[in-house]
């Protein structure tokens, strides 16, 4: 790094300005705080355009980091040593396989399935919502998660030595339970869906005085999934896509994308031009795609009932934004069932050799079904995001892959297993003991 983009990149460390209501624009202090006081509306964070304009370049930025805080200048904390656990910069992969089998030409998955140190995307907003934390003094971090939530808080929270307490539904998958408990927090498993461990939250945070990494300090938590879209399109060759297809949860993660993109063409990173933003659900929890399929504005309050347990929030705050991205765009919201989010699990495996959780299989399952609907066009260059690991999510493929053939330490075991192999189909693989 010179010293002149070093100088740069050190100027543009106050660009957040202000917390401000997304409805009616009132402005707060940069504090804990995420709800307006005269509307209620969510408050998100408020940027000096003008000084990034000034500050920032696509050489500043590949000077930095190999990580999201490459682009610190555009998320909301002050220091100049955040929490670098190597959260960010996962591949954007080129899916020719994929793609011909669904009939398009430019398809890019974009892999959180491998985002460090914890395997999903949630690592992004912890290491932005941490940092923050710190800055504002907690000792003691929280989250109400659906899985993916607590294994990243718990492990950022052992790195930065934070107290660390985290609610989860009782009934998430080993995987998700082991991956938060190995980091050794205090753990709440709560008996009730994720609606009631975020309920509960709201009224703990309100009376221990805990950093709630998406309650109270959920403003500084939600930016940092804007770096799946600065990602991109730095990857892209600082481009933008024409079409991008998002799991949806609490609808927060596909705004920021959205947020993203319109950050790098407002302070000149990127040229402007159109891009579709469609989203995913599972039909077991698909209050956003209801609502958007039945035009309305308002979303109506699901209870949860699908193996996409990590996406499976009953009403989402976020949801109405979604919505609003989406039809803006000419997108679409779609929702697929347990069997077909499992079919996508495995068909991203067996094209592309990326093992998703069940997440990523309720993506790629609308993926598909968008291009059979023909709502996605085979030229768009489009980007799939995968934002899980199949690894912590094994209960929801256990009896839909094959077994492993048996065989004795002998040459000729292994022949009559191999001939045995070649006269199954591929997908009615079964133990077999030669
Ligand atoms: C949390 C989560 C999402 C979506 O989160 P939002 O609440 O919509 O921001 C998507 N995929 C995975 C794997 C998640 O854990």
């Amino acid at each position: 790094m010179t010293q002149a983009t070093q100088l740069k990149a050190h100027s543009t460390t106050a660009a957040f300005e202000a917390l401000k209501c997304k409805e009616c624009g009132a402005e707060y202090e940069l504090k804990a705080t995420h709800v307006c006081e005269f509307c209620f509306g969510p408050l998100e964070v408020k940027y000096d355009y003008d000084l990034l304009r000034r500050t920032v370049t696509r050489e500043t930025i590949q000077a930095g980091p190999h990580s999201i805080w490459r682009y610190r200048p555009f998320l909301p904390v002050a220091t100049n040593t955040p929490i670098d656990v190597g959260t960010g910069m996962t591949p954007l992969v080129q899916a020719n396989r994929l793609a011909r089998r669904l009939g398009l030409k430019k398809l890019y998955i974009k892999n959180d399935a491998v985002n460090m140190p914890t395997l999903s995307f949630k690592d992004r907003v912890v290491s932005v919502a941490l940092t923050r934390a710190q800055e504002l003094g907690f000792t003691t971090v929280s989250c109400a998660s659906t899985g993916n939530l607590a294994n990243s808080t718990a492990a950022i929270a052992a790195h930065a030595g934070l107290e660390c307490c985290v609610f989860i539904p009782s009934d998430l998958e080993a995987g998700k339970v082991m991956g938060t408990l190995i980091y050794n927090p205090t753990v709440m498993s709560v008996h009730g869906n994720y609606d009631q461990v975020n309920r509960l939250c709201s009224e703990v945070a309100n009376t221990h005085g805990w950093g709630f990494v998406n309650i109270n300090l959920r403003p500084y938590y939600s930016e940092g999934s804007k770096t799946l879209g600065y990602e991109v399109a730095e990857q892209l060759g600082w481009q933008l896509p024409d079409h991008i297809v998002a799991p949806l949860a609490s609808g927060s993660l596909f705004t920021k994308i959205y947020k993203g993109f319109q950050e790098f063409v407002e302070v000149g990173l990127v040229d402007a031009k159109p891009v579709r933003f469609s989203g995913a659900q599972a039909e077991g929890c698909s209050p956003i795609a209801k609502a958007f399929e039945e035009g309305r504005d308002f979303i109506s309050p699901v209870k949860p009932n699908t193996i996409a347990k990590s996406i499976a929030i009953g009403n989402p705050a976020d949801g109405v934004y979604a919505i609003d991205i989406a039809r803006k765009t000419n997108g679409n919201i779609a929702s697929v069932n347990d069997a077909e989010i499992i079919e996508g699990i495995k068909l991203l495996a067996e094209t592309e050799g990326i093992f998703t959780e069940t997440a990523g299989g309720t993506t790629i399952a609308v993926l598909k079904k968008l291009v059979e609907a023909g709502k996605i066009d085979p030229e768009e260059t489009t980007v799939v995001y995968i934002t899980g690991n199949g690894l912590k999510t094994q209960e929801a493929v256990q009896g839909y892959v094959g077994e492993p053939f048996t065989i004795e330490p002998k040459l000729d075991s292994f022949e009559r297993a191999l001939e045995r192999s070649k006269t199954l189909d591929r997908l009615e693989w079964q133990q077999v003991l030669v």
